[in-house]
């Protein structure tokens, strides 16, 4: 008999929709796959050199529990270059990812009752987080008319004598919008006025479109900045998605919570991946504008050619790396003899029919919607969409 917490959750869908295009793969059927979430280009080479190196030196021991001070330095710095947020390294967690960080924060923070905000569509792992931890999730539903951002007057509806935090990510997945200051602004106001934390997710940061600023919440009030814990990482801005750190700049006692619970499960992030992050952070940034530009070509090119198909409309994404296309236009159509009723069932027809993978909405708290992945190369995303055009065609 399991415990009770193992049966609240499910395994995260989105792995489970690519573990069955790449076994369909491995079956030799040529499938493209909408449905990765990570930047296919290689991490760049000088990063690579910097893990050697610190393999070649010896730093294969235990480091400190939140990570060794020079990436602690390198993130600090960052953060201050970027974001414009002054941090002390005793506010600052390396973690195992960025996920792993969120979860100590979910860790450190819930209490069995508590209600924790998540504007939905949402990233898949923040409600299993939530629920691991003995808290409710409460979602907050947005919509595309108003480019899936939380309105303001939602929020301040929602919170209750139990909520303990709102949960953001901007550049989001799966939506590939972005929050504007003015948004945040007003979004802030209402935190601040209930007096709750604010879980900013800002992985995709370095990933945004059409000249659109990234703006963390944090650095909008310093007052809000003591009750905003910030998590970014590696994994999206230099493609270093296996190397696993993740961090989290938050309060003092937070993190300091968050530091004693990762020294009684994971204890420290690799220490190889750890020098390879400092490398990272503090090299050169080049990469990033290579990899921006190239995604920033593929999206336009995706979202154009997925809104020429007859019932399809996409909003044109302003960072992350993914596509959002409404595709409820065919549901309670068939073809062979098999109905679409769902964005499960149309991402099944896809894959069986069309030899397209990619994540129906519902993962992500909406059925209306689907999602692609543009990380991908061009050739790829020509002959996905051709396919997509083909087997949505033939429903009626
Ligand atoms: C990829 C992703 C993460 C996790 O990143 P890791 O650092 O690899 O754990 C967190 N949040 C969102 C929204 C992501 O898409």
């Amino acid at each position: 008999m399991l415990s009770e917490r193992a049966g609240r959750i499910q395994p995260s869908p989105t792995l489970a929709m690519d573990a069955k295009a790449k076994a369909m793969k491995a079956a030799g059927i040529d499938v493209v796959n909408f449905g990765v979430g990570e930047p296919d280009f290689d991490t760049p080479e000088h990063i690579k050199e910097a893990a050697v190196k610190a393999l070649r030196d010896g730093c294969t021991k235990y480091t400190p529990v939140g990570g060794i001070d020079p990436l602690k330095d390198a993130i600090i710095e960052k953060l201050r270059r970027d974001n414009d947020l002054r941090y002390s390294r005793e506010e600052i967690i390396v973690s195992c990812g960025a996920k792993h960080s969120l979860y100590n924060i979910a860790q450190a923070l819930f209490n069995p009752g508590d209600e924790v905000l998540i504007p939905s569509p949402y990233w898949v792992s923040y409600p299993d987080q939530v629920l691991l931890n003995d808290a409710t999730p409460v979602f907050l539903k947005t919509v595309e008319s108003d480019r899936f951002t939380l309105q303001p007057e939602d929020l301040e509806a929602h919170i209750t004598e139990k909520t303990r935090a709102l949960i953001l990510n901007s550049p989001s997945n799966p939506t590939g919008l972005t929050y504007d200051r003015e948004r945040l602004e007003k979004i802030a106001e209402i935190v601040m006025k209930h007096d709750i934390y604010v879980i900013s997710d800002e992985i995709y940061e370095k990933l945004t479109y059409d000249g659109v600023p990234h703006v963390s919440i944090a650095s909008l009030d310093p007052v809000l900045k003591e009750k905003t814990i910030v998590v970014n990482g590696v994994s999206k801005s230099y493609a270093m998605t296996g190397w696993r750190i993740g961090y989290a700049a938050g309060p003092k006692d937070v993190i300091r919570a968050m530091t004693n619970i990762q020294s009684q499960s994971t204890s420290n992030p690799t220490s190889i991946a750890q020098w390879a992050a400092v490398v990272a952070l503090t090299g050169p940034q080049d990469f990033i504008a290579t990899m921006r530009e190239e995604f920033e070509r593929r999206r336009s090119f995706l979202v154009d050619e997925l809104n020429a198909i007859p019932g399809v409309h996409c909003l044109m994404p302003t960072g992350a790396f993914y596509a959002f296309p409404r595709t409820n236009h065919f549901y309670g159509r068939a073809a062979n003899g098999r109905t679409i009723s769902s964005s499960a069932d149309l991402a099944l027809y896809l894959l069986e029919e069309g030899k397209v993978a990619l994540v129906p909405g519902g993962a992500f708290g909406d059925d209306n919607h689907v999602r692609l992945s543009y990380a991908t190369s061009l050739g790829e995303l020509k002959k996905g969409v051709e396919r997509i055009r083909h087997a949505l065609q033939k429903l009626s």
